[in-house]
């Protein structure tokens, strides 16, 4: 025997989310990297047009995306929380549903992991936990932004996930992350799902209040949607009267985005 111990391979990988950025960011690096392994950390509690979204880039790209799931579904992980619902200062859900998969998936391997944030943008969150990953910034590193982005998905054919006209962000459908007007237009779009959203909250006779929206359960929240929508709708106008050469799709983007603070998350929404 000879003693020589085989190098390790170093794994190349990269996170699909169901988002624009990152389904952009595998068109970009596909013929860059010859043997990236694409993976998707499915929730089980996607929106049909993100495994649309999937299916379509694979089909575009000839690539085959690996879905990770974990160990549990989501409810299970609810009764483990004692109902708490995840929210922006306690996402369970990304540790145990995204992340912890993820983890699994690489292991102990050194693995190099290409995120999509964009040159444009300034997020931060979680990229590794492990020093055997080592991250990398393609977009940035390239100075690529958003109509970037919009133009490689464009050209490549696959285009932008449908959910895009009422939605700007990936994610599980009761994400708590989604604005107001986005609820309303679940509800429109997937009335089951709402429902399903809604099933998870609880309102208790001794006033606690597990709700995916700090200040309304859903119920109340739809109760006012005529009100909802008409803010929504004036905040449109005056986007589209400051920025008249502005899509719907951008235009919907830069109010939603104007509607709260929150960058979202980078695990979840690239
Ligand atoms: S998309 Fe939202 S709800 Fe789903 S795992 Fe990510 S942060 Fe949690």
């Amino acid at each position: 025997m000879s003693g020589i111990v085989p190098e390790r391979k170093v794994r190349h990988i990269l996170g699909i989310s169901g988002g624009k950025d990152s389904a952009a960011l595998a068109v970009y690096m596909r013929d860059r990297v010859p043997d990236i392994e694409y993976f998707f950390c499915d929730t089980g509690e996607e929106l049909t047009e993100t495994y649309d979204f999937i299916d379509r880039l694979e089909a575009r790209l000839g690539i085959k995306v690996q879905r990770l799931a974990a160990t549990q579904g989501f409810k299970h992980f609810l009764e483990k929380y004692n109902d708490f619902l995840p929210s922006p200062q306690s996402r369970w859900c990304t540790v145990q549903m995204k992340i912890k998969p993820l983890e699994e998936f690489i292991g102990d391997d050194e693995a190099i992991s290409y995120v999509a944030i964009r040159a444009d943008e300034d997020r931060s969150g979680y990229v590794a936990t492990k020093d055997t990953i080592k991250v990398v910034f393609p977009f940035k590193d390239a100075g690529i932004t958003k109509p970037d982005v919009e133009r490689i998905l464009e050209e490549s054919g696959i285009g932008m996930p449908k959910y895009y006209s009422w939605r700007s962000r990936s994610g599980c459908y009761f994400c708590f992350f989604q604005r107001k007007i986005e609820w309303v237009r679940l509800a429109e779009n997937h009335p089951g799902l709402f429902e399903k959203a809604k099933s998870f909250e609880k309102v208790l006779p001794d006033g606690r209040r597990y709700t995916w929206s700090q200040d309304e359960s859903l119920d109340e929240l739809i109760a006012r949607k005529d009100q909802i929508i008409a803010e929504h709708e004036k905040r449109v106008k005056l986007q589209k009267q400051r920025k008249p050469n502005k899509t719907l799709a951008e235009v919907l983007e830069g109010v939603l985005d104007g509607e709260d603070q929150e960058e979202g998350c980078v695990v979840c929404h690239v």
